[in-house]
């Protein structure tokens, strides 16, 4: 049996018409330019055929050939038993089904299990003066669309007085908690960056009907920093993309800085169980300083109030809010 390919002189980029003679058993012939090169099949090296890539058999003396797939190739490649695993999976319906339910599974356990694991135990290992130079990159991130806070600096200073109190009354906290003023239009929020420093934006304070409504909004926000959210959902989000990147090839997702993607994080909100834990973290605090975590609920109230003038019905978080609600009321 002859094939018909290309064959390559040793160090050389030159192609060269050629054929393969197969047909004698355990010997390569090569004929190429009127020459016949000939060597012992054991010895010639036969790259594993992935696919339909060509088949490359790589002579002891430095002749390549390439020739592409055909049957009789693949006949060939089997009978003297050249083929890949690969090859054989293809051939194999019942081995690509498990693989793909295995790959699936993999997948799964990674995102479940895996990633939820390490994304804790990486943002426990990031060194303070790193989540603290992260949050303040996110902040110029988010200074771009902020402006400067409208409250009055005697108000901001009671602000952090309160806080400051607050704090003394608070077990050690990861990071040292700094209060920072910033106006927007976004509506009330609050946001607890890593590294310990908290935004509140104007807004907030102007919705908070009265110290302990904004103070159980700042005790939510320090709940985020005990838990360490931000962090662990920026690594988590890293890792997600590194692992799609991996997994796909794309690697757009890697290149994202992780000021960037925490800017992204912080627009889109925590997680409901993030949430719930900062909540329960307040109610807490709240209880123990005031003796009454109905602030916290009101507050609740009137930003799930404002979410429903802001927001259309159908995607508002209303369930959420009821349920967070519901749990800042248990004294
Ligand atoms: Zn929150």
């Amino acid at each position: 049996m002859l094939f018909d390919g290309i064959a390559f002189a040793p160090r050389s980029s030159q192609r060269h018409i050629a054929q393969l003679d197969v047909s004698q058993a355990n010997q390569l012939s090569l004929r190429v330019d009127g020459d016949i090169i000939s060597c012992d099949l054991q010895y010639a090296d036969i790259s594993a055929p992935l696919g339909k890539l060509p088949v490359k058999f790589i002579f002891p003396n430095g002749w390549v050939f390439t020739v592409e797939r055909n049957a009789d190739v693949n006949q060939w490649l089997v009978l003297n038993k050249q083929s890949s695993w690969i090859d054989k999976l293809e051939t194999n319906w019942l081995a690509w089904i498990v693989s793909a339910v295995v790959c699936l599974c993999a997948v799964l356990i990674f995102y479940c299990y895996v990633l939820p694991w390490t994304s804790d135990k990486v943002a426990k290992a990031v060194p303070e003066h790193i989540a603290v130079s992260l949050g303040d990159k996110i902040l110029e991130g988010l200074d771009n669309s902020w402006e400067e806070s409208k409250l009055s600096v005697e108000q901001q200073q009671q602000i952090r007085q309160r806080l400051a109190q607050h704090l003394t009354h608070l077990e050690k906290l990861p990071y040292s908690i700094k209060l920072e003023f910033r106006a927007s239009d976004m509506g009330a929020n609050a946001f607890a960056l890593p590294g310990g420093k908290i935004v509140l934006l104007d807004d907030m304070v102007q919705l908070a009907e009265g110290p302990q409504q904004l103070d159980s909004i700042i005790l939510h926000e320090i709940g985020h920093i005990h838990h360490n959210h931000m962090l662990k959902k920026l690594v988590h989000s890293s890792l997600l993309s590194v692992g799609v990147a991996l997994l796909t090839g794309e690697s757009s997702g890697v290149i994202d800085n992780l000021a960037g993607l925490g800017v992204f994080l912080l627009s889109n909100g925590h997680s409901r169980e993030a949430e719930l834990e900062a909540d329960a973290y307040a109610r807490v605090a709240m209880l123990e300083r005031y003796g009454t975590s109905q602030p916290l609920a009101q507050i609740l109230k009137l930003l799930d109030e404002q979410n429903a003038s802001d927001i259309p019905e159908w995607i508002s978080t209303h369930p959420d809010f009821e349920q967070r609600i519901q749990a800042a009321n248990e004294e």
